[in-house]
């Protein structure tokens, strides 16, 4: 008797284990490869999932296996490579396949949609537009704006590019198009030509970007991870750009990777004004269709270069050259909840696997990649100077000790702030706290204002008139009396950007300042404007969190304040004084562009604290040795490996039983060197109204590990105590909270 055909197929389900399924009958083999999708039945539905394997052998007899439905694709839209490359993912990181599958595609494929591949609409000045005068526009703000935002603009400006500037664009673009003035057109959907993508004559090097341009073009075709240290101006960009021009020319593609979507904007105006190349961006602000149309357009190499955030990491490209991973060290790039990667890490093994480079770029590098650097795993390039003729800034230590503060500023800060303005300079300091206050006191009693799901004060914002609990999002009006004792004064406590803000409004009175956090940036396009509107010196203070330590440039900043430096000093996770010293050296690199020099100051009590005055006095790569020094001494990584098992539950006798029943496993499975660390509870014990434990498991060996937890992992998948929590495996774990 013939064996049935049996499909082993993954399912976006939180489930171990792929699922067979009979094949269509009078299938033809040749024709099917794995990677297509699949229409299955599921539970009382259907689902979508991808075949993996095509075999004759399943555990359940065949009587009991339901039919495939429907063969969605072809061809499969993963080439055999890329497929495998999520197949290792979802083996390191202990993650479902199905589910590691499915989030490597658009939505709408992965709801199974037919492909429907529809190029772009893109917008361009017609040559009427290019020497009309914008005040013929004055009668229509709207329009007026949209044609600036053309004349600004060196290139063509898409339906992408658009929307993520202004919700409401299409009316005035209309109009513009009956006046003449734009026009439209699809875009390309032929690959471009290797012989014409230069738009714009690259710069001349300097000898070390020279350097490493050569380094990396001799390994094209070959397997090389390269680090980039340079700090902020050093022209990383612009070594970026002649590698990416050599990839280009050879007729493959690029994947840029960058750390926040809000970096996207300025680094592929760059691009198009260098190529003259499709260029594909994927990030979360885009729609589901301008995404799908992006990953489709990499996957059959009609865009050259995509820009995108950590996920676009997983997107098929055809001819695949090169991989850059801008500003490395940020955490960003690892993905903190579901399928938890690093895309950095991924991005090496998916070079490796097909061998090209990789370029990791940053001006404060993590401390693991400088030890792959010591180990010789990766190559280090080195842009020591800043690129033209700017100069570096000067850090130095403000000792707030004792002294007179207001809203968080120390008279000796408000002076400098004074100076630099009277020059016509740009001022900018950063808190990284957003909100008015983080704690409601009552001066009476002491009651703080808390949040009811988790162990944390809710954050006073007055703005929009409400507390906030920035861990869960719970809001609640704003008290107008203690709740406790009725009587007493409701005093906010401690400092956020909101009450800087209102300070800075006080003290100078003739400015103009803009608050730059999460709160003041949620409308689209708001944080463009806003950048806009600095960089054409319509600004002069310029107030913000952690947003302003990433990449954007201000060039006529010349004085940067750091408000609470002391802040970052007092964490039990290990690597946060890595993150701190690198959010210092990333702030200071805002300041002092061009033939501006910069001055930052950091505003401390502890200003003999070895981290600071390490930094200060030797900079980052000396901190980062002594760090790197006290990790070992410790064990932790990069000397060792580790993951992190966090569990969940309302019922806080729940997580007690089930790390009972894993204890025994545990014992069972460890037969290496692997350290297990706790249960503990979480630093924050409860959030959302779930109670939080963690287990920390650690190993020098990562093999070791590795192999421990593909036992373990299967063995708690079975547990009836998960059933009743939620439990979730953090691999390579990047914060401990
Ligand atoms: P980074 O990416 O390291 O911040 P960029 O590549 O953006 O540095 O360079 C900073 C500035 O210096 C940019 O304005 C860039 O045009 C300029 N620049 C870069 N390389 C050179 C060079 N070789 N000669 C002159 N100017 C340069
Ligand atoms: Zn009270
Ligand atoms: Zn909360």
């Amino acid at each position: 008797m013939v064996k049935p055909l049996i499909f082993k197929v993954a399912l976006p389900v939180p489930i171990y284990r792929l699922f067979d399924y009979l094949a269509p009958e009078g299938i033809n083999l040749d024709m099917i490869k794995p990677g297509v999708r699949l229409e299955v039945p599921f539970g009382k539905g259907k689902k979508t999932g991808f075949l993996i394997e095509i075999s004759t052998h399943s555990d359940l007899s065949t009587d009991k296996l339901k039919p495939v439905l429907r063969i969605l694709d072809d061809k499969s839209l993963l080439s055999a490579k890329e497929l495998r490359l999520l197949q290792w993912a979802s083996h390191y990181y202990h993650h479902p396949l199905g589910e590691v599958i499915s989030a490597a595609f658009p939505t709408a494929l992965r709801q199974g949609k037919a492909l429907a591949v529809k190029s772009e609409k893109r917008y361009t000045l017609t040559e009427l537009g290019q020497t009309t005068d914008n005040h013929t526009l004055k009668r229509s703000p709207k329009q007026q704006s949209v044609f600036d935002k053309f004349q600004s603009s060196t290139h063509y400006l898409s339906d992408t590019d658009l929307s993520a500037w202004n919700n409401n664009w299409r009316p005035a673009v209309n109009e513009l198009i009956t006046k003449g003035l734009i026009k439209a057109e699809l875009t390309e959907t032929k690959p471009s030509n290797p012989k014409a993508i230069i738009r714009n004559t690259p710069l001349i090097c300097n000898p070390q970007q020279q350097q490493a341009i050569d380094s990396v073009y001799n390994t094209l075709g070959q397997f090389s991870v390269f680090l980039l240290e340079g700090v902020t101006g050093s022209g990383k960009t612009e070594v970026y750009l002649q590698i990416i021009q050599a990839v280009l020319e050879r007729g493959q593609q690029v994947l840029i990777l960058v750390p926040e979507i809000t970096l996207t904007p300025q680094l592929e105006e760059r691009f198009k004004q260098r190529f003259a190349v499709n260029i594909a961006l994927s990030h979360s602000k885009l729609t589901d269709k301008q995404r799908q149309i992006a990953w489709l357009q990499m996957q059959q190499g009609v865009c050259s270069i995509m820009l995108g955030t950590r996920s676009a990491l997983f997107t098929p490209i055809k001819k695949l050259g090169l991989i850059i991973l801008d500003e490395e060290h940020d955490t960003s790039f690892k993905q903190q909840e579901g399928f938890r990667f690093s895309a950095r890490d991924i991005a090496i093994v998916r070079a490796k696997q097909l061998l090209i480079p990789v370029v990791l770029g940053s001006a404060t590098p993590s401390l693991e990649s400088l030890y792959n650097v010591e180990k010789q795993r990766y190559q280090l390039l080195h842009l020591p100077e800043r690129a033209g003729s700017a100069l570096a800034p000067v850090l130095q230590l403000m000792d707030i000790r004792n002294k007179r503060i207001q809203e968080g500023l120390s008279e000796a800060l408000i002076a400098e702030i004074h100076k630099t303005l009277a020059k016509q300079e740009q001022v900018l300091l950063f808190l990284n706290r957003r909100g008015f206050a983080p704690t409601l006191i009552c001066h009476s009693c002491g009651w703080v204002a808390r949040c009811q799901r988790c162990d944390a004060n809710m954050v006073i914002h007055f703005d929009a008139a409400h507390l906030k609990c920035h861990h869960c999002g719970q809001e609640q009006a704003l008290l107008k009396q203690c709740p406790a004792c009725k009587a007493g004064e409701l005093i906010p406590l401690g400092l956020g950007t909101e009450r800087v803000e209102k300070a800075l409004a006080e003290l100078f009175k003739d400015k103009v300042t803009v608050r730059l956090d999460r709160d003041s940036t949620q409308g689209k396009g708001s944080l463009e404007n806003y950048l806009e509107q600095i960089n054409a010196g319509h600004v002069d203070i310029i107030l913000g969190t952690q947003m302003l330590a990433k990449g954007h440039h201000f060039p006529n900043v010349t004085l940067v304040a750091i408000l609470d430096v002391d802040n970052g000093l007092f964490s039990i996770d290990f690597h946060a004084a890595e993150k701190l010293a690198q959010m210092i050296v990333q702030v200071s690199g805002r300041a002092g562009r061009a033939e501006k020099p910069g001055k930052v100051i950091m505003q401390t009590r502890q200003p003999d604290h070895p981290l600071l005055v390490t930094l200060i006095q030797e900079g980052y790569r000396s901190f980062a040795k002594s760090a790197l020094q006290e990790r070992k001494a410790a064990a932790l990584p990069p000397f060792s490996y580790q993951a992190l098992l966090r569990v969940q539950a309302v019922d806080i006798k729940m997580p007690q039983l089930f790390f009972k029943a894993l204890s025994t496993l545990i014992e069972k499975h460890n037969t290496g060197q692997t350290q297990v660390l706790g249960p503990i509870f979480a630093p924050m014990a409860r959030r959302a109204g779930l109670y939080r434990y963690q287990m920390l498991f650690q190993n020098p060996r990562r093999q070791e590990l590795h192999v421990f937890l593909d036992e373990l992992i299967i063995e708690i998948s079975k547990l009836k105590q998960a059933k009743k929590v939620r439990w979730s495996l953090d691999v390579d774990p990047v914060d401990l909270y």
